[in-house]
């Protein structure tokens, strides 16, 4: 072969090497790059420390200055995360906003946060300075590893536990995440299973009208039966989050009520009427309105029978065009409930410009209700503003009666709780409705 051949030869392989190796955008190594040249350094007995790092918000960023300043501001974080580590540490851009760095030796965390988070908190491209958050997740190991994915896991892990957490910005994985892990991984296990076999049931809680003291709506509440044994939906339904699972797990509960909507009505004039949870990511579904439309239909079911209940977290998410969804769903005729109201990041103007009918305080204002007076000043101001702006109050998780009566007194519309009941299974909720119209309020 000639010289010319093999020169063109040698820069084709070069060029797959790069194309298979390098990200384009930063010049860092790629995902296949971090795997590769963290394998070898894997067997050493030293010290390691991986770094997940990922900015808040990217999508919004590239979305309000377009995807060539997203582009420049990836490079420019490049750049910073490589002028902060040593020449013999790694870093590799791993997805879209996701970098990961790895070092080798004794390593001060706090040193190294602090310093990434100071540079690429407010980052200059040019001219122009930005303002970003930023969220890291660390795994430090001192034994050998053998599998990079399951050490890249670790550090994901780390990273998500501070989700939500204002002013953290980073999460060290320790001992007791672990545990956590094995659990999710089992329950993640099981879930599809669980969905075949039926092992989800649907309670309900009564939501009972502050002044009348009659049934007037119910919140549906998932139940998780494996083995009779019960699995809380405070552990589950944050993993089924995490993976999307939750779109499904919606979906199936949604059915089920309005196949119990559909058998009650047959047999009672009135139904109260029944909220069910959505979560943020079925709601940010292309097709959530239409899939939900055409299960109500087939047990003739109208919307305006049901509310549909989001955090107020969901409210907030910058991802989605939150006022563009909910009014559709209310064109539909559901009516709108913002749920954990008071533990989110919403302002009053979302209160004005979003469709939404039902505000429900979350059970932490609840429980203040009875200390000193100071305390509860919060929820009288919230109670306030939700009735200026005539919407519908729900007080959730009451256990006492000094709360019940001081929701009275500040005329709050409905109380769901404790109190009054228990979530309950879907007989003995009937039952209960029953005996309301009876005007007899407990079965
Ligand atoms: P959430 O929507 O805030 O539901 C209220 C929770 O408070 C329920 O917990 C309910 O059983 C509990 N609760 C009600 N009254 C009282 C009370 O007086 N005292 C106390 N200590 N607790 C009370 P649960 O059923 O364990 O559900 C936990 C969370 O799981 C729910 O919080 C909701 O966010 C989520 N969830 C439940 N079902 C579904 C579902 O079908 N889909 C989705 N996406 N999330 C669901
Ligand atoms: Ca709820
Ligand atoms: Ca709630």
């Amino acid at each position: 072969m000639n010289k010319k051949y093999r020169k063109l030869r040698i820069e084709k392989r070069n060029r797959l090497f790069e194309l298979a190796y390098i990200d384009p955008i930063t010049g860092l190594g790629n995902y296949n790059a971090y795997l590769a040249r963290t394998k070898e350094k894997l067997k050493l007995n030293d010290k390691k420390t991986i770094i997940i790092l990922d900015i808040d918000k990217f999508k919004s960023f590239n979305k309000k200055y377009g995807h060539n300043k997203g582009n420049e501001l990836l490079k420019r974080i490049g750049e910073e995360i490589k002028s902060s580590i040593r020449k013999t540490d790694i870093v590799c851009r791993l997805a879209n906003d996701v970098f990961g760095i790895f070092m080798i030796g004794e390593v001060n965390i706090e040193n190294i946060t602090v310093r990434l988070n100071k540079k690429i908190s407010r980052i200059n491209i040019g001219d122009i300075w930005y303002n970003l958050r930023i969220s890291m997740g660390v795994y430090i190991c001192d034994k050998e590893e053998k599998n990079v994915q399951s050490i890249i896991d670790k550090a994901i892990f780390a990273h998500d536990s501070i989700k939500g957490k204002y002013n953290v910005t980073y999460g060290v994985f320790t001992e007791e995440f672990e545990q956590k892990m094995i659990r999710e991984s089992e329950i993640e296990n099981m879930m599809e299973e669980a969905i075949k076999n039926q092992e989800f049931e649907v309670y309900y809680q009564p939501q009972i009208n502050a002044k009348t003291e009659k049934i007037e709506g119910s919140e549906a509440l998932v139940r998780w039966k494996k083995d009779d044994k019960m699995i809380s939906p405070n552990e589950f339904i944050p993993i089924f989050e995490k993976n999307r699972f939750i779109i499904k797990l919606d979906e199936y509960v949604y059915k089920r009520v309005c196949a119990n909507i559909q058998e009650i009505k047959k047999q009672l004039k009135e139904l109260p009427k029944i909220s069910v949870n959505i979560s943020k990511e079925s709601l940010s579904e292309k097709n959530f309105l239409r899939k939900y439309i055409k299960i109500s239909n087939k047990y003739n079911v109208t919307p305006n029978e049901i509310q549909l209940e989001i955090t107020e977290r969901t409210t907030t998410d910058e991802n989605v065009n939150m006022k563009e969804i909910l009014e559709k769903i209310k064109e539909k005729g559901f009516s709108i409930a913002v749920d954990d109201f008071g533990t989110g990041y919403s302002s009053l103007n979302m209160l004005e410009m979003l469709p939404i009918d039902t505000i429900k305080i979350d059970k932490s204002f609840i429980d203040k209700i009875g200390e000193e007076k100071s305390t509860i000043d919060l929820l009288e101001i919230i109670l306030y503003i939700t009735q200026k702006l005539h919407l519908k109050t729900v007080a959730e998780g009451v256990e006492k009666s000094e709360q019940v009566k001081y929701l009275k007194e500040q005329n709050c519309d409905l109380i769901q709780g404790y109190f009054y009941s228990k979530p309950l299974e879907f007989e003995t909720f009937k039952k209960y409705i029953t005996y309301n119209e009876k005007n007899e309020r407990k079965p």
